[in-house]
């Protein structure tokens, strides 16, 4: 197997890791709905399960996050693909909004070129 062909599968990987993270972000609200609803038989006082919602949420906003982000790296040149790190701040992240959600080509460089 050549390296091309491998890049290409390490690409698919990617955007089936996109696409079920981009499930994971749309449902994350109907989760926590349901997890409001279900603590609330359980816990009578409503302001402690509106804060156990939140810090669910949170919770899982970050877990569905971090592990799209350990799986967001470029085959091609190792930098993020669907985020884009600012020039005059490498560390902060850029996000394109809903481009996140659509984009089939790499930030950085482009890749892949045919299609
Ligand atoms: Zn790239």
């Amino acid at each position: 197997m050549n390296q091309e062909t491998e890049k290409l599968q390490q690409y698919q990987k990617l955007i089936q890791a996109r696409n079920r993270f981009t499930i994971g972000f749309a449902s994350l609200p109907v989760f926590v709905c349901l997890c409001y609803y279900i603590l609330k038989i359980f816990i009578p006082i409503q302001g402690l399960v509106f804060v156990l919602t939140m810090i669910v949420g949170i919770f899982g906003y970050i877990f569905v996050m971090f592990g799209f982000l350990m799986k967001d790296i470029c085959p091609w040149c190792k930098q993020h693909f669907f985020f884009q790190s600012n020039s005059s701040n490498s560390r902060l992240m850029k996000i394109h909004s809903f481009d996140l959600f659509f984009r089939k080509h790499c930030g950085h460089c482009n890749e892949p070129k045919q299609d």
